[in-house]
């Protein structure tokens, strides 16, 4: 026998039993940001790498580890897309869709990132993003907030997940900070953890988020970025925090929240669990003002974010959310015994789907024995069973089985639409 070829480590199937729960929260997230004007786009997967080494930074953890990065036969390098931002701002700048204009945007599909697979966490997972252009106030940081609470609470998680919300300042006062964050830091430099050594020189904003205990200690005198926050961001964040409260989104403010990405600014937040271990984030996004200017485009503000789908799901399942109605079902089994009565059993069929278009009908395929197809029906868990023979067939009728109480009826192969809608009723 042949070996068997495995799926790639960190990249997982989703499987039948699964797809159900996917489609549910694909479902419910595009009703909901479809709702608030929101359009979805669609990019490739596969983009120039210099995309995602400008639109995300080159000293970040995702550009500078993560990436999936390859020649194609012409030589050309191209990188599977870690994330989506960059790439709808590519799609929507080359559209003309950015400058002087207002967007509402979402997208849904894999990313790849390689990274140490572990629950929460794999080499393909899914995001679905939202992003907005051409507003550079606060109310639409406030109203993509505010639709991702929506979204929750029709999930059922609103009273699982929690919002930390900070802000990061210009540009300018980043730099500031950052001068004097290193200058603090260059003194305790052989304390530091390794990456945090490495950091002071490529990204000392990401050393706030060291896990390293050594680190953390000597954080804690350091300088704080609050303190270096321009008056315009502070008016900004204000503003945002207002009217959060004023439409009942609690908040915590996390001053160590600064993000992973080089193109966030102003505003940055998370949702966070306490349900899912270390892979405490569902969804993740921020400001990006600088971000179309920096991948070329005329200055376009921008503000988004993107939720981890599989770490939704997980978090779906833990806390037993999933509604009965988002799981597969099976309306109506079609039993037939003898070629004439498979033959009318097709006919039936499409006469159920054109009744109504909702019911999943099956029909036993490759004949059996009476026993045996019941016992398919059985496993189904259809809700009705229909079983026509040749005698049924003779008479224009059918049998009727409901599965769960066993109870068998004739019916009229006329009448049996409306006596099924009225059945499906109740
Ligand atoms: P983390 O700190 O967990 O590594 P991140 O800051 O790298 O997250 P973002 O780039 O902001 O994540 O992506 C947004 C969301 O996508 C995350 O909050 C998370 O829910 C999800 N996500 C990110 N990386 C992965 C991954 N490797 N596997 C599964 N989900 C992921
Ligand atoms: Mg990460």
């Amino acid at each position: 026998m042949s070996r068997k070829v495995q799926a790639i480590r960190g990249m997982n199937d989703i499987l039948p039993g699964q797809s159900s729960i996917w489609q549910y929260l694909e479902r419910t997230v595009a009703d909901v940001v479809q709702g608030y004007g929101y359009q979805q786009i669609r990019f490739p997967i596969v983009e120039s790498t210099d995309l995602f080494k400008r639109g995300v930074g080159e000293s970040t953890d995702i550009v500078e580890k993560e990436m999936y990065t390859f020649n194609d036969r012409n030589g050309e390098s191209l990188t599977l897309r870690p994330e989506g931002t960059a790439s709808c701002v590519r799609a929507a700048d080359q559209a003309g869709l950015l400058f002087n204009q207002v967007q509402r945007l979402w997208y849904t599909g894999p990313m790849f990132r390689y990274e140490r697979p572990q629950k929460g966490r794999y080499r393909q997972f899914h995001q679905i993003g939202v992003e907005s252009f051409g507003m550079a106030t606060p109310d639409i940081d406030a109203e993509l907030i505010i639709l991702t609470a929506r979204l929750w609470k029709r999930l059922g998680l609103l009273d699982h997940v929690e919002l930390q919300l900070n802000t990061i300042g210009l540009a300018v006062s980043r730099d500031l900070f950052k001068a004097a964050l290193v200058a603090y830091l260059s003194e305790y430099k052989d304390q530091l953890d390794a990456d945090s050594q490495r950091r002071l020189d490529t990204n000392p904003l990401r050393i706030l988020d060291s896990k390293d205990e050594a680190t953390q200690r000597i954080l804690e005198n350091a300088p704080n970025l609050e303190d270096f926050i321009d008056e315009e961001s502070q008016l900004h964040f204000d503003r945002l925090k207002q009217i959060l409260t004023e439409n009942d989104v609690p908040f915590t403010i996390n001053r160590a929240l600064v993000r992973g990405l080089d193109y966030y600014g102003k505003t940055v937040f998370e949702w966070v669990t306490t349900h899912l271990g270390a892979q405490a984030t569902v969804c993740a996004g921020g400001r990006y003002d600088g971000l179309v200017e920096q991948l070329g485009g005329k200055s376009t503000p921008g503000v988004g974010f993107a939720m981890g789908v599989e770490r939704l799901i997980l978090l779906l399942e833990e806390l037993n959310l999933v509604p009965e109605s988002a799981q597969a079902k099976v309306d109506v089994f079609l039993v037939s015994l003898g070629n004439q009565a498979e033959l009318a059993s097709f006919k039936l069929s499409e006469t159920l789907k054109d009744t109504d278009s909702s019911w999943t009908v099956l029909r036993q395929c490759g004949g059996g024995s009476f026993k045996n197809q019941m016992k398919k029906a059985d496993k189904s868990g259809a809700r009705f069973t229909l079983i026509l023979g040749e005698d049924e067939l003779a008479k224009g009728i059918c049998q009727v089985k409901n599965m769960s109480t066993g109870e068998q009826n004739e019916c009229d192969l006329n009448s049996l639409p409306s006596y099924l809608s009225q059945k499906f009723e109740h």
